[in-house]
This record gives structure tokens, sequence and C-alpha cells, in this order.
């Protein structure tokens, strides 16, 4: 099966590759951000031998709550990208996944919308992972045209089967994009779920999403504090001060 890994450097076209034919290499490099598994192709369309590289980010994940001690930084590991998908290698997760156990003493997020994918790599976490689900509400409906993901509801019922699992990490949502919601349902499907922290934030605002107003934002990030942390993102106060002008 072949997947695409990025666009030719030399003539700009997409290279898709079958993985058993690509040579690649691997780099982990934490000190510069870089996290990347780079294939050396034949270009299909100007035939030049060139280097496509997928997965190129490592970010830090802001994160001040108890469970990370000060001075260790969370890794947020292929933060644009879904290791996690259906159509992911498995190959390059097992490969990303073992990488970031060689140094173990970091932690790592690891985020995706397709949660019942995790179980396929229970053995190979490092020590300290932090599992995640990006769900944006509890609305299915408003999600069904703008994802090819699973649902919210259903990705948030995986999840419920990961944490039953023998996987042993900590357990984050991102709600983020921040959409439209009803606070009363959305909380109390996250109560369900064992939850180390919930991540919020807006959306950039220029993807023409339907956002919550203020009063809703603020409504549900009473009731979720009952039960969990919460780690809101700096651009949520866009959405906060919405109503204020
Ligand atoms: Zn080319």
């Amino acid at each position: 099966m072949g997947y695409y890994v990025g666009d030719c450097p030399n003539c700009g076209a997409r290279l898709i590759v079958e993985y058993e034919k690509a040579n690649n290499y691997f780099e982990l490099d934490l000190s510069s951000s870089h996290l990347e598994i780079t294939y050396i192709v034949k270009c299909w369309k100007c035939n030049k031998i060139v280097e496509a590289t997928i997965w190129a980010d490592i970010d830090e994940f802001p994160l001040k709550i108890n469970l990370v001690p000060e001075d260790k930084a969370v890794i947020f590991v292929c933060s644009g990208n879904d290791m996690f998908t259906n159509y992911t290698p498995t190959e390059a997760t097992k490969t990303i996944l073992l990488k970031c156990n060689e140094a173990p003493e970091n932690y790592y997020l690891f985020q995706t919308k397709n949660p019942i994918m995790f179980l396929q790599y229970e053995d190979l976490y490092p020590p300290n992972t932090i599992l995640g689900i990006t769900v944006e509400t509890d609305n299915d409906e408003l999600v069904k045209a703008i994802t090819k993901a699973p649902l919210p509801t259903e990705r948030l019922h995986d999840f419920e089967k990961v944490q039953h699992s023998n996987i042993k990490a900590y357990y984050m949502i991102s709600i983020e994009p921040k959409m439209k919601c009803n606070p009363e349902r959305f909380a109390s499907l996250l109560k369900q779920l064992d939850l180390d922290f919930v991540s919020i934030g807006a959306d950039s605002g220029k993807n023409r999403l339907s956002e919550p107003s203020a009063s809703e934002v603020y409504r549900l990030l009473d009731l979720l504090k009952q039960f969990t942390f919460i780690v809101p993102k700096k651009n949520l106060n866009r959405l906060l001060n919405k109503e204020k002008n």
C-alpha cells in the first residue's frame, strides 16, 4: 500500500511510496526539536532521487500541572500530524515510539483523533507517556462535514477502551479548536473518563467554525474544573473576550 510522504524538493510533485520499497533513515535530535523520518525515493515525475520527509515536528507542550516535574519537558510528538490514523504506516509509528524510548526520562504526549489505534502499540510506549485525543465538541453533527476521523462521541468511546487496556499512561483530552457545544452534556461525557488534564483552546478564527459564546466556554470550564485539571491555551482568550466589545 502506498502513502504520501511529502513533496519532491526538485519539482514539487506529490510523492507516494510503498513502504517496503523506500529506504529510510531516522533522526531524533531533541535539542533542535527535530524528529523525522526521511525517505530516499525516486520521484515519479522528474526521475530524480530525492529525500522526502514526514513528521518533522516536536513541540514543547506548555504544561504546568503536578504530574510533570518542573525540570522536565513535555514533548508533543508529531504535533502537526496524526501518527495513529488508519493510513499511517505502522512501521513508521513503531520506529518513532522506539526512538522515544531511547530517552525515557522525557515526557511524551501522543495525540490523535483515532484513539483505537493506540491499542496497536500497547507494549511500545515510553515510561512517561501521555495519551490524548482531540475532541472539539460533543456535537457529532458539527464535526461531520470537516473531518474524516471518527466522530467525537466515537473517539471518546474508543478512548475509554484504551484506558481499560494494559497501557500505562496519563490521559488527556484536547478541546481544540473549541466549537459550539452543550456544556452540560460535554462535561458529563468527559467525566466518564479518567482524565489527568484537559487542554482547551480556540481556532485561529479564520476557518469559520461554529464557535461557542463566551458564556458557554465559561460554563464548560466551570464544569470541567470540578473533576480535572484545565490547561488553557493562550488563544482561548479570544473566545472569552468575544462579548466584551
Ligand atoms: Zn520531482
